[in-house]
């Protein structure tokens, strides 16, 4: 498609080559990974190998990777009262999660309604670590849940300092990495989090695959009871073809993320630059704290999301409004509502996030794009100049 461009990495990211070979060639798999015949011994190394490329992604052991359907049935097994922790049952009383996590994060998994309650965020989005101090003090092994980095903002959130935190109260952490993991440093052990959550689909990787990682602790029951696959944490026989791909999009990620971020830092300053040129009164959210390199979330008075990304299609570029998963619903984002953002501005918030393959060209293309929607819909026409 190269008549078009596209500017929703955040959203999914295209396929990598080397997880299109990897998908390929794990489609001719013949046997499942859990058979023991030279055909099951065969599936199965395809799936270690990829085990170890995803865990070496996040500096992780192999043996704590599970493979899951996605980051939304990793941070569903994650989020669960009843853990084990050194080989000792643990339950935690209640869960605390950031106001500005993925839906599937803040629907509090297999905890009950009454066990979650929500972190406040400041103006820019980041964790209120006073706030959540507070909050976690007394709690009997608190489980906390914060992102890595927003996928509306790209905010990055001081995770390290929340695990500081978090441990001091004798609590644990689960991170959900599905923004950060293959796109900016993302180190288990450094980032001291008990659980960590990734999706193969922002990496390159197909849709459908997810991994956990779990370090100090694991859920004591899996989310799907069966067959035992997966070291008894996810029963059903291994999606071989999107976990090989996942892998194989890990390992690429894994070599390539730094060159990668600088490239797509310095394209996604030149249209802020440039955006704040034609319209001096756009806010972008979560500009004066550490953001992922690839993304711009912004909002100007006056405009509609919903109008402006059918605008832009038109005008052959893929934005979104906010968060894809709420997109398609005229709902106000909740990360915004949570930050505290000008409520005239949050129905037009616009997100633009780059990926590893963005050009300068295609930039040049977004900003076109751009002038004639501020022009169309804002009826401005000095943008159009
Ligand atoms: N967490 C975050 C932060 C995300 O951005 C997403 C994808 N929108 C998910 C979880 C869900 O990921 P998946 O599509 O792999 O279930």
């Amino acid at each position: 498609m190269t008549d078009r461009a596209y500017f929703d990495w955040n959203a999914t990211a295209p396929l990598r080559p080397e997880a299109r070979a990897a998908v390929l060639a794990a489609l001719d798999v013949v046997a499942a990974p859990s058979s023991v015949h030279s055909e099951g011994r065969a599936a199965r190394a395809v799936v270690e190998r990829a085990r170890c490329q995803v865990a070496a992604l996040v500096g992780a052991e192999t043996k704590e990777a599970v493979f899951t359907s996605g980051a939304t049935e990793a941070n569903a097994l994650a989020l669960t009262p009843d853990l084990v922790a050194q080989g000792r049952p643990v339950t935690c009383e209640l869960l605390f999660v950031s106001a500005i996590e993925h839906s599937s994060v803040l629907s509090g998994g297999r905890f009950s309604a009454e066990q979650v309650e929500r972190l406040p965020v400041t103006a820019e989005g980041v964790v209120d670590l006073a706030a959540l101090r507070t909050a976690i003090v007394g709690a009997k092994a608190p489980l906390v849940s914060v992102m890595h980095a927003n996928n509306e903002t790209g905010v990055i959130q001081p995770i390290a300092e929340i695990a500081a935190i978090v441990h001091e109260a004798g609590g644990f952490l689960h991170v959900d990495a599905a923004q950060t993991a293959g796109r900016i440093a993302c180190d288990v052990a450094l980032l001291g989090a008990d659980m960590l959550t990734i999706s193969s689909h922002k990496i390159g990787g197909p849709q459908g695959a997810g991994a956990l990682i779990m370090r100090r602790v694991q859920p004591a029951t899996p989310l799907i009871k069966g067959g035992g696959q997966e070291r008894g944490f996810r029963a059903g026989t291994e999606n071989v073809a999107a976990i090989a791909g996942f892998g194989a999009a890990a390992a690429a990620a894994a070599a390539t993320y730094e060159a990668a971020g600088d490239r797509m830092a310095a394209l996604r300053d030149r249209f802020e630059t440039l955006l704040k040129l034609t319209a001096p009164d756009a806010v972008i959210f979560g500009a004066g704290v550490p953001r992922l390199p690839n993304t711009s979330y912004f909002a100007v008075p006056g405009l509609k999301a919903e109008t402006a990304v059918i605008s832009f299609d038109l005008n052959g570029v893929a934005v979104s409004s906010g968060s894809a998963c709420s997109s398609g619903k005229v709902a106000q984002s909740h990360v915004l509502t949570a930050m505290g953002a000008d409520p005239a501005l949050s129905p037009g918030a616009l997100r633009v996030s780059l990926g590893w393959t963005t050009t300068e060209p295609e930039i040049d293309r977004l900003l076109i794009a751009w002038k004639r929607v501020a022009a169309a819909l804002l009826k401005r026409q000095a943008y159009a100049a």
